[in-house]
């Protein structure tokens, strides 16, 4: 028999390496309140990190992957990760809920870690390999008027970035005066009909001070009635913006297509997406350029490599969600992706504090506008663990979702 043979046969005599638990570490080392799955395996001191950060909703996230998924993973093989993600999906019978698919992508980030720490090889390599050595990154400057708008973007600009995401006066931006009536009660105001002009100016602003080369984006946060959001991708395609983003509502995405016929403003869209049935004619109708979904929103690695490789298909490239209510182990798995995608654009970028980078030793930087991957096996990030059980979750009640329009009515955030 040939050697080969052999070798092929002893690795299946093998015994599988399986899961023997499931935790999830809450933490809130900055603003945001932060979700990790840990999943422990058979081989010792084996055990992968997964991002499963839904931020409003972490406590609800955490009974999701202690409760119901934890049992029904115990035992399984750690290399199965397509079989575990599909049978994970439907275990529950009802899905593409954001809950159970923060929790699902914890699991399965953690799985791919394992992965990448069983075969000795970065995560990009398992994905097929590097594109390129960096990501561009994008940050974001923001101001309560275009002066400090443009002394933050500048101030980025000096650290090397490239591109800017700008935006003021918060989302929603610094309306004039919102006009309410009388016993209105308290909240975020806004003011959809002022925000076109307002954000306008300020654009044009920021465009004439800064070196024609940074590239500019903005994200309208899906604050506009549909027929001004055609008009503001109008009025803004002559600023040759990089990407104008979430410019309508997930539920409104069929006004997408009267955009499209009227600009070539750049869009990106997704970071409210839950599934494929809300990005699908976006991308095979080409009336998008950028797919940005919030990466545990969607169910983790394995269906964010699927749609990047739909996308590239349809000339849609990939640009995805990376504030602060992603953790940095959600970071690291963004970063694998836009390594190895074909069809990467851009990657938004959050800026951690020091503190970050101490609990999470791995976590990449950004040199010059690009952010670098290590080479470490896996996600090739770690937590420490004591660290951030100093910081624990607040119990705290959102409060910049609970956004009105002028007459008092609620608004999308
Ligand atoms: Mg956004």
């Amino acid at each position: 028999m040939l050697p080969l043979a052999n070798a092929a046969r002893g690795r299946r005599m093998s015994p599988a390496i399986t899961i023997t638990d499931v935790q999830v570490i809450l933490t809130q080392p900055v603003h945001s309140r932060l979700v990790i799955v840990k999943v422990f395996t058979s081989e010792p001191g084996l055990y992968g990190l997964g991002c499963a950060t839904f931020t409003q909703r972490v406590f609800a996230v955490q009974a999701a992957v202690e409760r119901h998924l934890k049992p029904f993973l115990i035992g399984r093989d750690v290399d199965r990760i397509e079989e575990i993600w599909q049978m994970s999906m439907v275990n529950g019978y009802w899905r593409n809920g954001p809950v159970l698919n923060n929790a699902i992508s914890g699991v399965d980030q953690a799985l791919w870690d394992i992965k990448g720490k069983r075969a000795g090889m970065p995560v990009y390599q398992l994905l097929g390999g590097k594109s390129r050595e960096a990501a561009a990154v994008y940050g974001h400057a923001e101001g309560r008027d275009r002066q400090e708008v443009t002394e933050n973007a500048q101030r980025l600009v000096d650290e090397g970035y490239r591109h800017v995401r700008i935006q003021m006066g918060g989302y929603g931006g610094a309306a004039p005066a919102v006009h309410q009536p009388e016993n209105a009660p308290a909240g975020n105001y806004f003011d959809p009909r002022a925000y076109g002009p307002t954000m306008l100016a300020m654009i044009d602003h920021v465009r004439h001070q800064l070196d024609d080369r940074v590239e500019l984006l903005h994200d309208v946060h899906e604050r506009l009635h549909p027929i001004d959001a055609v008009q503001f991708a109008k009025d803004v395609e002559q600023y040759r913006l990089f990407f104008l983003e979430d410019l309508l509502a997930p539920e409104g995405i069929g006004w997408f297509s009267k955009v499209r016929g009227q600009s070539a403003t750049p869009l990106a869209m997704g970071e409210l997406f839950n599934n494929p049935h809300e990005w699908r004619s976006l991308v095979t109708e080409q009336l998008i350029d950028f797919i940005r979904m919030h990466i545990s929103q969607i169910g983790g690695l394995t269906p964010a490599r699927n749609a990047a490789i739909f996308a590239d298909v349809f000339g849609v490239r990939t640009a995805w969600h990376g504030p602060g209510d992603t953790s940095p182990i959600g970071h690291a798995a963004n970063l694998h992706l836009d390594i190895w995608a074909p069809n990467f654009g851009i990657q938004e970028w959050y800026r951690p504090s020091e503190l970050e980078y101490e609990m999470f030793p791995g976590l990449p930087r950004v040199k010059d506008g690009y952010l670098y991957p290590n080479d470490r096996p896996g996600l090739g990030i770690d937590i420490d663990e004591k660290l951030a059980a100093d910081y624990p979750c607040e119990e705290i009640i959102e409060q910049w979702t609970q956004t009105r329009l002028p007459d008092g009515s609620s608004a999308r955030p």
